[in-house]
């Protein structure tokens, strides 16, 4: 009987448990045995294997992070680290791998598949910034939360005439921010890809104070040049009058824990049902992920090597929907 293991790697999104049972369950009913890996890469290179059966992922659906763990793994980034866990696989007769992570984990899954052993990724990652998956498990969940803190934050601020600046999470990516803004109607968004005039900035939201409204949300990517601590500092160091009082809020990994969506669970229960039935069919090297609502599959060589576009035109759209 064939044998194939699964892991979760690098940061944790919600959904990732939806995906473990999903592959769990479709190796199962193609005749596999499948094993989960602990701790992502480092429970590859530590051998820390555990069989699964169709009970072992009962209930966990509406669990958010990953039941496997998930860590962060610097030995794996080396061809002896990926030795040790290739010998770890092969000495437990496994032939296949589903890694379901983002964008370190799938360059962590191209390096092993170039050592020749059989790997398919499955997109996952709140950031969304994966090439091969329009969207990733995780995000809509971590939208919702931001979602959720936005609004009561403009509650309180309505109170207060105040402004917010909100921070979302999105290290070299803004998707999150963008969404969170336009969908919570911001009057301001900070994303790393585009370059942010902290003066033009502090124009709009004054403008939005002398035109009467009474609160004003910034949404601001932390990995942006101006995330809200360093847009709070710009403010006071050049005494910039905003109208409003300014407080800030870090969401942080807030966004991460919660529990997944409808959108999260369907997605990765789609995503690892059919990671799973490819492997067992024999193909690999390959990304499972959603594009134009199907189901496609795309090399890892390319998926690693892209980066995704961001339509700026949205930041458009948040500005006039923002008047
Ligand atoms: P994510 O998958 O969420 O982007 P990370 O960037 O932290 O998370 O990557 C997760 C793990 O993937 C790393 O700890 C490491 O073990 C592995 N990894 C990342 N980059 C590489 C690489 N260049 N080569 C091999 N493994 C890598």
């Amino acid at each position: 009987m064939k044998r194939i293991a699964v892991l979760t790697s690098g940061g944790d999104a919600p959904g990732m448990n939806a995906a473990i049972r999903a592959v769990v369950r479709t190796g199962l009913e193609k005749g596999c045995e499948v094993f989960g890996v602990q701790s992502g890469y480092q429970g590859l290179i530590t051998g820390d294997f555990i069989s699964m059966g169709a009970r072992d992922v009962g209930g966990i659906m509406q669990r958010g992070g990953t039941m496997l763990g998930s860590a962060r793994c610097p030995e794996f980034k080396t061809d002896e680290g990926r030795r040790k866990a290739i010998q770890q696989l092969d000495q437990q007769g496994i032939s296949g791998l589903v890694t379901i992570g983002g964008n370190g984990t799938q360059t962590g899954a191209q390096a092993l598949s170039q050592m020749g052993f059989p790997v398919i990724g499955v997109a996952s990652t709140i950031d969304n910034d994966l090439c091969g998956s329009d969207i990733t498990i995780g995000v809509d969940t971590a939208l919702n939360i931001a979602l959720e803190a936005i609004d009561r934050l403009k509650v309180t601020a309505s109170s207060h005439h105040r402004a917010f600046a909100v921070e979302v999470m999105g290290r070299d990516c803004g998707y999150v921010a963008l969404m969170a803004g336009i969908a919570g109607g911001a009057e301001a968004i900070t994303i790393p890809e585009v370059e942010t005039d902290p003066e033009a900035l502090a124009r709009e939201v004054r403008d939005a104070y002398e035109r009467g409204k009474p609160h004003a949300i910034i949404v601001a990517a932390e990995g942006a040049r101006y995330n809200a601590e360093r847009l709070m500092n710009y403010f006071r160091d050049n005494q910039v009058r905003l109208g409003f009082d300014l407080r800030i809020t870090v969401l942080g990994h807030v966004q991460r824990g919660g529990t997944p969506t409808f959108f999260d669970r369907i997605l990765a229960s789609r995503l690892g049902a059919a990671a799973a039935a490819r492997l067992s069919d024999g193909e690999h090297g390959v990304l499972v992920g959603l594009l134009k609502s199907e189901i496609r599959t795309t090399p890892l060589a390319e998926v690693v090597c892209g980066k995704k576009p961001l339509d700026k035109h949205l930041l458009e759209l948040a500005r006039v929907l923002a008047k």
